[in-house]
């Protein structure tokens, strides 16, 4: 009975409407000789998934000529998988499962890290502005130790009132991707012209995560602004999305069930524990086939940061208030 008291009653009709929580963006310098500089929405102290999704870099456009562009030498990861998705620009990867790649926008990247993998990505010297998004994808209990795996996709366009959607994982406005995942996941991007509103049929048991690129957009009516991400809970069964401005806006959609399981993030890991994290770090420092060789990349492999002194322990979302969805 206190509930009510705790938790007043809404009084303003549109705060029952929208039940989406803004997410904004810090700068973090990707490494490299020169410093190109990512902005990461996800993980935060306040939210470290949406379903699957674990993290969620934001680049550009970027002047290479000044940026230095993409540089990243070989490194490990286990427990996820890696999108690269791009606006503009080009990436040449290279991983231990033998695969080369051109990444170009449009197209999905989709890398399975399971037990371990090492990869490279660089932008290519054809690359003037290079633009777009890297995300990880947490990998279920089940799967983290999932085979190495490397899957290309090409998703066609389609059009639904103002909007121009290219569903890379899941599904959405009638469009499935066949690239599988490990748990149900949403990946798209959305071009939304000037002006435009849509809505989208969704899946009530995803919560969802907007990635503005360029706007502002409203999210059911939060309006987010450029590399903000909006996070919406459960319970929809659509979305609505609507440019405010006249010039087109993108976006990015994720989504998924919520994940229910708790991971430690440390560097490029993904575990469940303290220990994980430590034998991928020891197996990666060691050269171990647990991770395998880059072939064709010029240069050094990154090692790994040094240990924290504290143990790393498991990232949460925020536990939600009583009577709050
Ligand atoms: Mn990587």
């Amino acid at each position: 009975m206190s509930d009510v008291e705790v938790e007043p009653e809404v009084s303003d009709p549109a705060a029952s409407v929208s039940r989406v929580e803004v997410v904004s963006a810090r700068e973090v310098p990707l490494g490299g000789l020169r410093a190109m500089t990512v902005r990461r929405t996800l993980p935060q102290r306040a939210r470290t998934l949406i379903g699957a999704w674990c993290f969620v870099d934001h680049y550009g456009p970027d002047d290479v000529a000044a940026t230095g562009g993409m540089d990243v030498a070989p490194h490990p990861h286990t427990g996820l998988q890696t999108v690269s998705w791009l606006f503009s620009g080009e990436i040449e990867h290279r991983d231990s499962l033998g695969s080369h790649a051109m990444v170009r926008p449009g197209e999905l990247n989709l890398m399975t890290g399971g037990h371990g993998i090492s990869h490279s990505e660089v932008s290519t010297p054809r690359t003037t502005i290079l633009h777009g998004v890297q995300l990880w994808v947490a990998l279920p209990e089940r799967h983290r130790h999932a085979e190495r795996d490397f899957r290309h996709y090409a998703p066609g366009s389609v059009h639904v009132d103002g909007a121009d959607i290219r569903v890379f994982l899941g599904r959405l406005a009638g469009e499935v991707s066949p690239v599988p995942t490990f748990t149900p996941l949403l990946g798209a991007e959305i071009l939304l012209r000037p002006g435009a509103s849509v809505t989208l049929a969704t899946d009530p048991e995803f919560e969802h995560g907007l990635l503005v690129d360029s706007g502002g957009v409203r999210m059911d009516g939060t309006l987010l602004q450029a590399a903000e991400l909006g996070y919406r809970d459960t319970g929809s069964s659509t979305l609505t999305l609507t440019n405010e401005t006249d010039a087109g806006a993108r976006l990015v959609l994720l989504g998924g069930p919520p994940f229910g399981e708790q991971i430690v993030m440390w560097w490029n890991f993904v575990g469940r524990s303290h220990d994980d994290i430590v034998e991928a770090r020891e197996a990666w420092q060691a050269a171990s086939d647990r991770f395998g060789e880059v072939d064709g990349f010029d240069g050094y492999r990154i090692p790994a940061p040094a240990l924290p002194n504290a143990t790393i322990t498991p990232r949460r979302n925020p536990t939600r208030p009583k009577g709050t969805r």
